[in-house]
């Protein structure tokens, strides 16, 4: 698109140029017409390199003294001045000295003409023919002919008229030799502002703005007067390097001089406005000419198009139409570009219309804008029907096309259509190749784009900036960071986009590290973040849980005031409550103007992974009023944020909020569902769901295996592993992690070997220290400690505290001190501030009566500042969760739970229940252990279900740590004698209390 823009304003100030110089050049011949290229060319000055002083006539002069026999007639050339233009038509344009061939033809037919007839002619003839033909050569950009005709002037003695000398000038100007060109003005006799006026020309139509001003300067220094031309070519030279200082100069000596008004001087101003932005002087300057012609017009059109105006575009189009000025598909192509940035189909199709009504022909440039146009306007399928009419199309037309397939989401056919141009034999450009590489990017392919990545090697664009930033974004986003880092690493220069594209890569597992480090190098090289830059490094703290740099991040965002951008705030909500900060992931979402799917979703899940379930079906809910609909991930991490913190009345809304959507049949949301329900302690209701599952996937698999173990149906949880073998589907390591644990809670020791074996062995997956864990557990559990002390030794994995805690575990069970001191000690080393470590080893000395190294741990543990963490225990009554704290006396019935805890400690007593004093770890009296023990938080929360709830209700209590002996007993007698079935779920498993025992068979 770029392209053809360029191609645009090349020929808008072609046109300038020409007409003016055409029309007021000293009475310019017949069908004169100056030729600019398009392409400014930086290699003229170094054609130059090997000439001496007076090069100029040394070079000429050789020319023709090498082929002094030469005999055709000059008036040949004078005479059908077609034919010659013809014979130079199929001469390259790069007319080079070592040429020679060509021009020694010339030479000769020049020399033999001269030589013949120059004689006979009048010297005013000679001169207007030399004047003509040099013009020719300047149009055909032939320097060795205009060299020879040049070295013909010096031989022949002919002395130039001010015609000649500046046709010479625009002869080596406009053949890439301003140098030349300069030389020739200073061998002048009297420089004018015509020869001054045709040298800065030459220069400015090189594209050499600066030149073409310093060379104003000088000749103003001389005391030449400009005339209009002058001041246009002046102007121009500004427009070229956006000089709008000095341009305004020039605008004064117009008004100085009385010229501002004049068609060229007043096109060139609004050209040089236009082009520097500044639309409102080049409207004033537009409307204060006094009368416009189309050059001035389409500088206007093009100055709107360029800053966005695309409205103000096609106002200026209607006026242009009424005022019936005449106007060509250039004209038409800037209102389409203005239509294609507005957005504005209807106007878009307007011009299209005129187009076709005024006869244009479909060319590139007019096919360009309007494929341009219909795939801005999202009409791809017209902009394809417009590019089908082309004939002949160029790569600019191509590219220009795949881009909009690419864009508008049609990446297969973009590809596709990428085939058709290479057998049209069209070489590909880099904006081709940067949409083909998006194209790829989207489709995920990345073999595909790795060969165009070749590609792009082959055809020399890897140093084109925009191509290697497509491809930076490719490699971040089909998982290749590393190749990404490496594109990013080979360019020479990088824009804010490269900066973007190698950060967006930076949230993965291996590479979030990377992400702040990148950030903060790419301020060090002074680049200014955007929107895309903060989004990107917010992601990267998300992942790496960094709150404080993300912290930063923010405070940066609000620095440069980008905190109102809705994206933004999105990413910060994000961040926040993915490093569990809901505070302030509330702040940010509630000053959120428009919040999408994108930021509820966020915000929900935040809470529902904070034990915050309720607050998050609360916002589900409040997303439902505000017109978005919950989708799976919302669904499934909500339920999850149930499961954990065993809210069952709240999963049961979400449940029923899943049937009402229709999203039960998705299998994210079933096993969420499944899960849910075996983590509340409702093992048949996820057992029933499971059932009815059309789609099980290995995580609706494990849920039910994991759930069964958990709960220490052990041989079901067995079963259900055989049948999910049976079904074919293929078991991954959470899946033996749920095997494995219900082998050792069943004590099948021999069983949890050989699927321990088996999974490395049949399955080809690398054990976890969780698996390990697990056989160890096994192994402990049966008191079997030397298997144990082996199975640790050749361990491949380096020892790990949940190893140790797994031995101090069974060392408890089984009253074994020896294994017990060993691992705590290991434990003290590894993982000094876990409270439980102390108080399990101090629970081994007090069940064998060892009341010194009880001391000593507590003595220990005060010493190193560890405190126990209090037992917590919470039910959920009519969807209110309730949580007791051991020993708190907060919640506002506690005088009726302690009431109703005294009544029930009577009636266990008498039913043969004796308190564990030694889990008390305070110097108290028995009373007071006793009453200690009877505040733990799980009997508390106990306490408050059988108050609150009908008899024959089941009871389900959640405890954030282990359940202790004593309450394990107490659960096991109030049962019982209540006729209820209590369920509670420690940190480690399930526990179903009914008539008097336990499901765990007082194994855990
Ligand atoms: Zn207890
Ligand atoms: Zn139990």
């Amino acid at each position: 698109m770029i392209k053809s823009l360029f191609r645009i304003e090349a020929w808008g100030s072609n046109l300038m140029e020409c007409d003016y110089i055409v029309l007021r050049m000293r009475s310019p011949p017949p069908g004169f017409r100056f030729h600019f290229p398009n392409k400014l060319r930086t290699s003229s000055k170094s054609l130059l390199v090997p000439f001496r002083l007076n090069f100029s006539y040394c070079v000429a002069l050789d020319v023709v003294e090498s082929n002094p026999t030469s005999d055709s007639g000059y008036s040949d050339i004078r005479n059908s001045p077609s034919r010659f233009r013809e014979g130079f038509r199929r001469k390259p344009r790069k007319a080079t000295i070592r040429n020679l061939p060509n021009a020694v033809l010339l030479g000769e037919n020049i020399e033999k003409d001269v030589r013949s007839k120059a004689l006979d002619l009048d010297r005013m003839e000679t001169l207007r023919s030399c004047s003509r033909v040099l013009r020719t050569c300047a149009s055909e950009r032939s320097l060795n002919e205009g060299r020879a005709i040049h070295g013909q002037v010096i031989k022949k003695g002919i002395n130039p008229d001010s015609h000649l000398w500046v046709s010479l000038i625009n002869a080596y100007a406009k053949c890439g030799s301003p140098t030349c060109a300069r030389r020739v003005l200073e061998e002048m006799p009297e420089r004018d502002v015509v020869s001054w006026t045709a040298l800065i020309q030459g220069h400015v139509a090189e594209g050499y703005g600066c030149d073409g001003i310093n060379l104003f300067c000088e000749m103003r220094r001389e005391g030449v007067r400009p005339n209009e031309f002058t001041l246009a070519t002046g102007l121009k030279a500004c427009a070229i390097c956006m000089d709008l200082n000095f341009g305004r100069q020039v605008h004064a000596e117009a008004t100085k001089l009385g010229l501002d008004s004049d068609l060229f001087v007043g096109s060139a101003l609004v050209d040089l406005y236009a082009k520097c932005g500044e639309m409102e002087l080049a409207d004033r300057v537009f409307f204060y000419m006094p009368e416009q012609n189309d050059v001035s017009w389409n500088a206007l059109l093009n100055g709107y198009a360029q800053v966005g105006s695309g409205k103000e575009v096609f106002k200026l189009f209607s006026r242009m139409r009424e005022s019936e000025m005449k106007f060509s598909k250039f004209t038409l192509s800037t209102v389409l570009k203005g239509c294609a940035t507005s957005g504005n189909l209807r106007e878009g199709q307007v011009v299209h219309s005129v187009a076709i009504k005024i006869g244009c022909k479909l060319d590139e440039i007019l096919g360009c804008s309007l494929v341009d146009m219909y795939s801005k306007c999202g009409q791809a399928c017209d902009a394809l029907k417009v590019f089908k009419m082309i004939k002949d199309p160029d790569v600019v037309a191509w590219s220009a096309m795949i881009t909009c397939l690419d864009q508008q989401g049609h990446s297969l056919e973009a590809v596709k259509l990428f085939l058709l141009m290479r057998c049209a034999g069209v070489r590909p450009n880099q904006f081709s190749f940067a949409s083909l590489i998006s194209a790829a990017t989207d489709l995920g392919y990345l073999k595909y784009g790795e060969s165009i990545h070749a590609c792009i090697f082959k055809y020399g664009f890897k140093n084109e900036i925009s191509v290697s930033n497509t491809l930076i974004t490719m490699y971040m986003k089909t998982g290749c960071p590393q190749s990404g880092a490496r594109v990013f690493e080979e360019m020479t220069d990088h824009d804010l986009v490269s900066w973007n594209a190698l950060l967006s890569g930076c949230h993965g597992f291996k590479t979030c590290d990377l992400g702040p480090r990148i950030f903060c190098q790419m301020l060090v090289e002074g680049f200014m973040p955007n929107m895309y830059t903060y989004i990107s490094v917010l992601r990267a703290c998300s992942s790496l849980w960094n709150l404080g740099f993300g912290r930063q991040v923010h405070a940066h965002i609000i620095k440069n005031s980008l905190d109102g951008i809705d994206f933004i705030g999105t990413a910060l909500v994000d961040m926040y409550c993915k490093s569990k900060c809901l505070d302030d992931a509330d702040v940010v979402f509630n000053r959120l103007i428009n919040r999408d799917l994108f930021t509820w979703t966020a915000i929900i899940t935040g809470h529902a992974r904070t034990d915050q379930a309720e607050k998050a079906v609360k916002c589900i809910n409040l997303m439902q009023q505000e017109g978005f609909r919950p989708n799976d991930y919302t669904l499934a991490s909500c339920l999850g944020g149930c499961s954990h913190i065993a809210a069952l009345e709240t999963g049961q809304q979400l449940h029923s909020m899943a049937i009402k959507a229709g999203q039960v049949g998705d299998v994210f949301v079933s096993s969420a569902i499944v899960d849910m329900y075996a983590k509340c302690g409702c093992l048949e209701d996820a057992e029933a769901i499971f059932r009815g599952l059309v789609l099980r996937d290995v995580v609706a698999w494990n849920t039910m295996i994991c759930g069964y173990s958990h709960h220490g149906y052990g041989h079901k949880a067995l079963e259900t592993f055989w049948t999910m073998l049976d079904e074919g589907a293929v078991p991954d390591e959470v899946t033996f992690l749920g095997v494995l644990s219900a082998c050792s809670r069943m004590g099948l020791v021999e069983e949890g070997k050989k699927q321990f074996n088996s999974l490395s062995e049949v399955f080809g997956i690398t054990p976890t220290v969780e698996h390990y864990a697990c056989m160890v557990d096994i192994l402990g559990r049966a008191g079997k400690f030397d298997e144990v002390e082996h199975f640790i030794e050749k361990m491949e994995l380096s020892p790990h505290a949940l190893i140790w805690e797994t031995v101090l575990g069974a060392s408890k069970m089984h009253g074994n001190v020896e294994f017990g001191e060993k691992s705590a000690k290991r434990l003290f080393d590894l993982t000094p501030e876990v409270d439980s470590n102390y108080i399990l080893l101090s629970n081994i000395f007090a069940s064998k009566g060892r009341w010194d190294d009880v001391k000593n741990v507590r003595t220990l543990m005060s010493k190193r500042g560890v405190k126990k963490e209090p037992g917590c225990s919470w039910v959920e009554i009519s969807g209110q969760v309730h949580i007791f704290v051991s020993q708190d006396g907060s919640h506002p019935k506690i005088r009726d739970i302690h009431l109703k805890l005294e009544d029930l400690s009577q009636k266990l007593t008498s039913a043969g229940y004796a308190p564990k004093m030694e889990h008390v770890l305070h110097n108290v009296t028995d009373k007071e252990k006793k009453e200690h023990l009877n505040h733990h938080s799980e009997r508390l929360a106990l306490g408050f279900a059988l108050i609150s709830t009908k008899p024959a209700k089941k009871i389900r209590i959640f405890k954030n740590l282990r359940i202790c002996e004593d309450c394990h007993d107490v659960m096991k007698f109030i049962s019982d004698i209540t006729n209820r079935e209590i369920v509670v779920r420690d940190i480690n498993r399930f526990h179903h209390f009914k008539d008097g025992a336990c499901s765990c068979q007082d194994y855990w």
